[in-house]
């Protein structure tokens, strides 16, 4: 699959900060996309394959199958169904209008922007009608737990500018979010349309960002889009950020400012974290010196020297115990059940609670917490 400098994918990135596209034109390996974690991205590309085969054959595999490495999972085959219906009824409910629909999956393209920014689209649906505008619609699967929404989403409106070949004000543009796991008040299928003026808007935010690496006058700027920032090893600027925190005047006791400053970056933080250790760890394995760092054994786990049934098998010669104590018998989640029993079993049993209060950002979805009420209930 071939990944330009300006993905839409990772869109949301480098419009903040346009010198993270860089990564590809230093010549480093990696496709210029955001890395998620390596478990994460090889799920979702399964996911992604499993949704490409229903599609091509009208209904969800029927046989059990490896994609990607991976067993296809009871929860790939209901996302790519959803998808597959999803892709179905926008189709329907365009052609009951009266519509010419055509429809392309996996559909490469590129803006007129600029000739690094595009990406290849997961469906694009266009219509034309004998007195209203053209519609443009793209479809976007997302197999992530990390809710992404639908109005306003960058991503959508890159996709739409890949595949727009008239003036925005003469096209019904349209952007359609599938996301099958995370629960969202407004369903996992979430549609929205895009203003001719919002797309002209963001058109100009995106010839900015992209004139600013162009020119070369872009600099690193840090932020929380730096989480998955591939560039993130080779940037002055987050070291920067990071070493500010070390040398803050302030005490995050002292200063609430600093406080949420550190909360809202945490998972930049974690990251910088995470990818330094790998580094290192690489380095000293390789024979190279680290000051102040070395390699160590990890701490063993005790696991079983025999397999189960020779196990079971010589824990009865010995007279001991046999099989009630070597097992365990756990209840399964009310998820788990419902997948056996049904929903509306489920339903009648079970209850949903919290189990306490969390720190997130004001932008959160979630009504903030009475302090007041918090007391009350703890009896402080
Ligand atoms: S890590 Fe550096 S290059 Fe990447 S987005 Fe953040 S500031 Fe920009």
């Amino acid at each position: 699959m071939k990944h330009l400098l300006f993905g839409p994918s990772a869109c949301e990135r480098w419009l903040a900060c346009p010198m993270s596209a860089a990564r590809a034109v230093d010549g480093d390996e990696g496709d210029g996309e955001d890395a998620v974690s390596g478990a994460a991205a090889a799920e979702g590309t399964a996911a992604h394959l499993l949704c490409e085969l229903t599609i091509d054959a009208g209904q969800v595999p029927p046989q059990r199958m490896v994609l990607n490495g991976l067993q296809v999972t009871d929860e790939m085959r209901e996302g790519a169904q959803l998808w597959l219906d999803t892709v179905k009824s926008t189709v329907a409910e365009l052609v009951g209008e009266g519509y010419t629909v055509t429809t392309r999956t996996e559909v490469f393209g590129v803006t007129a922007i600029d000739p690094e920014y595009g990406g290849t689209t997961d469906c694009l649906i266009t219509a034309t009608h004998p007195e209203r505008n053209d519609v443009v619609c793209v479809l976007d699967y997302t197999f992530g737990r990390n809710i992404v929404d639908v109005r306003g989403n960058k991503q959508l409106m890159s996709y739409l500018l890949c595949h727009i070949d008239k003036p925005l004000d003469q096209l019904d543009m349209r952007g359609v979010i599938v996301q099958p796991r995370p629960w969202h008040p407004d369903g996992k299928v979430r549609r929205a349309t895009f203003s001719a003026d919002e797309m002209s808007v963001f058109t100009d935010m995106v010839r900015a960002a992209i004139y600013l690496f162009r020119s070369g006058d872009a600099e690193e700027t840090v932020g929380t889009h730096c989480t998955y920032c591939p560039r993130m090893l080779h940037c002055s600027a987050i070291c920067k950020f990071a070493e500010g925190i070390h040398e803050m005047g302030d005490s995050v006791v002292d200063s609430p400012e600093m406080a949420a400053r550190i909360l809202e970056m945490r998972g930049v933080l974690k990251r910088l974290i995470a990818l330094t250790e790998e580094h290192v760890s690489c380095k000293l394995q390789s024979g190279e010196e680290v000051p102040g760092l070395k390699l160590v054994e990890t701490y063993g786990r005790r696991t079983w020297s025999v397999g189960e049934e020779v196990l079971l098998s010589k824990i009865r010669n010995m007279r001991v115990g046999g099989k009630k104590q070597l097992y365990k018998q756990t209840l399964r989640s009310p998820a788990e059940v419902e997948k056996i029993l049904g929903k509306d079993v489920v339903k009648k049993f079970t209850k949903v609670e919290s189990s306490g209060t969390t720190v997130v950002p004001l932008s959160d979805r979630r009504p903030g917490c009475d302090p007041a009420s918090i007391a009350r209930e703890f009896g402080a």
